[in-house]
């Protein structure tokens, strides 16, 4: 693949603007500078730098990111930054046929919501991790009001009527893990969901913090703000 293609594959602007970042010298390859956009490189597994930035190829972005509170998961956010401006500018660009450039937040996370969220540019994927048929398990970490008590817990693992749905919707798993906090597992995605289930036990949600989605946990290594490229490994296991 030609040089100013690789760079175009991975976000880093249109072709003009990645034949120009070759011929005015921005890029290295495996610690050589190249000028000429069209030296062929194999992607897979290609190692480069633009301005001094290390970058490695990857065909399709999957990310995981360690939310903030005090932040959207909306491109055009209404009140708060948004998430996407804790990625680098070329993941927001990469290029994508059928949904719009850059990665996407898979799922939503409130603004006073921290913790784990995956982001990708693999419209497949995207699909199949955040649809209602495939039941993700998704583990929360709550921090209540008032104090949490077994009949809470017993009612949010029966179930409870949200007022949008007369389905009841129940916690996958929910155990206390302290007088003001528990832990709740939910295999669907509903606004608010877990706000509004403590609020129809009678409880409050005081800080919310979303700790695994699947078999991963958020990496531990990851400080709020933080983001990591998801390994071949851990893609596997939740994918
Ligand atoms: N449930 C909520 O109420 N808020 C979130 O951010 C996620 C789940």
């Amino acid at each position: 693949m030609e040089l100013h293609d690789i760079l175009y594959s991975q976000g880093f602007g249109n072709r003009r603007v990645c034949l120009g970042l070759v011929q005015l010298g921005h890029v290295t390859v495996q610690g050589q500078p190249v000028t000429d956009p069209y030296a062929e490189f194999e992607p897979e597994g290609l190692e480069f730098t633009v301005d001094g930035q290390d970058w490695a190829f990857h065909a399709k972005a999957y990310l995981v990111l360690h939310k903030p509170a005090g932040t959207e998961c909306s491109q055009k956010p209404s009140a708060w930054p948004s998430i996407y401006t804790l990625l680098p500018a070329p993941l927001r660009q990469r290029p994508h046929k059928s949904i719009q450039p850059g990665v996407q937040a898979i799922g939503r996370l409130d603004q006073d919501t921290t913790g784990m969220l995956l982001l990708s540019d693999d419209g497949a994927f995207i699909h199949r991790m955040a649809s209602p048929k495939h039941h993700v398990p998704k583990v929360y970490e709550v921090t209540t009001a008032d104090p949490v008590d077994d009949t809470q817990v017993r009612r949010l693992l029966e179930g409870v009527v949200l007022d949008d749905d007369p389905r009841p919707v129940r916690a996958a798993a929910c155990t206390a893990t302290g007088e003001h906090s528990l832990q709740l597992t939910l295999t669907e995605g509903k606004y608010h969901q877990v706000k509004r289930m403590l609020a129809a036990v009678g409880n409050r949600v005081e800080g919310l913090h979303r700790s695994r989605i699947g078999s991963l946990p958020l990496p531990p290594e990851l400080q709020p703000g933080q983001w990591r490229w998801l390994t071949p490994e851990e893609l596997a296991a939740v994918a």
